[in-house]
């Protein structure tokens, strides 16, 4: 007989994922700058499953917009963003130097130009014509099929997935969520006050949950986060917990 003793179990502190051949579908939305994007890109890569940003999308047709003179901030020419509609191609592409897919326009790397202010002060004008909203959204359930996907944005467990197996969503004071922002645009080098980033903030939820197309609302079945005091940890290891029930 061996007078080996087994050697002591390590616990292994790290976050297992259930079932990891189970493939569901998680829907995150939720207000302007609630830290969606942060935590499903964080999500995705944790699970293997394939992020999608619904507002980097809608932020694509935005600048194809301004960069077309459709949109400035005293006109609006509907109708020729509508008629162009289809020479808009939208697709991403896995960066590995930063660890997540960035957007393209017509093969354009256009992930940082989509990022500001400027835009931002358009999107939701632009995302509340119906023809764009239809054209997007077919595209996102294309990008949805197969499962193991992570989306977020407005309408995403309402509209876009209404059969997601995890519904979440995310929801911070307005203060809370135009310092986020304010913090972030700074660190990337873009002049900006925090007033103006506030009052976007506040304008983009207010058109976003009054327009008539797919308002923001938060479907009947999701789960509400409120993360003005969470840290980012805090609120994934919550997530996380979510997700693992959801895949038992
Ligand atoms: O998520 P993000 O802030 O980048 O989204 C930009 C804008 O795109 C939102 O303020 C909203 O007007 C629009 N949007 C939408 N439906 C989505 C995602 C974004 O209407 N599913």
């Amino acid at each position: 007989m061996s007078n080996h003793l087994p050697r002591p179990k390590t616990e292994d502190r790290r976050p297992k994922t259930q079932n990891p051949m189970k493939k569901i579908t998680i829907a995150i939305d939720g207000f302007s700058s609630t830290g969606k994007s942060t935590v499903a890109k964080h999500l995705a890569k944790h699970l293997g499953y394939t992020y999608v940003d619904s507002g980097a999308m809608y932020r694509a047709v935005t600048w194809y917009a301004m960069k077309h003179h459709f949109i400035d901030k005293d006109h609006f020419d509907i109708d020729a963003l509508v008629s162009h509609l289809d020479d808009i191609h939208i697709s991403f592409v896995f960066n590995k130097d930063v660890g997540f897919a960035e957007v393209y326009l017509n093969d354009e790397n256009i992930e940082n130009q989509i990022r500001t202010l400027e835009v931002s002060s358009f999107v939701s004008r632009v995302a509340e014509i119906s023809e764009v909203r239809s054209q997007l959204v077919k595209q996102q359930q294309k990008l949805g099929k197969g499962k193991g996907v992570v989306m977020d944005g407005r309408d995403i467990g309402s509209v876009v997935f209404p059969d997601a197996e995890l519904k979440l969503f995310l929801t911070a004071s307005p203060e809370n969520r135009a310092q986020r922002r304010y913090d972030e645009l700074i660190k990337k080098g873009d002049i900006v006050l925090y007033d103006d980033v506030l009052k976007n903030v506040q304008e983009r939820d207010y058109i976003d949950s009054h327009r008539e197309d797919s308002p923001l609302v938060k479907a009947e079945d999701a789960i509400e986060i409120d993360n003005s005091d969470m840290t980012k940890d805090e609120q994934f290891q919550i997530i996380l917990e979510l997700v693992n029930k959801t895949l038992k």
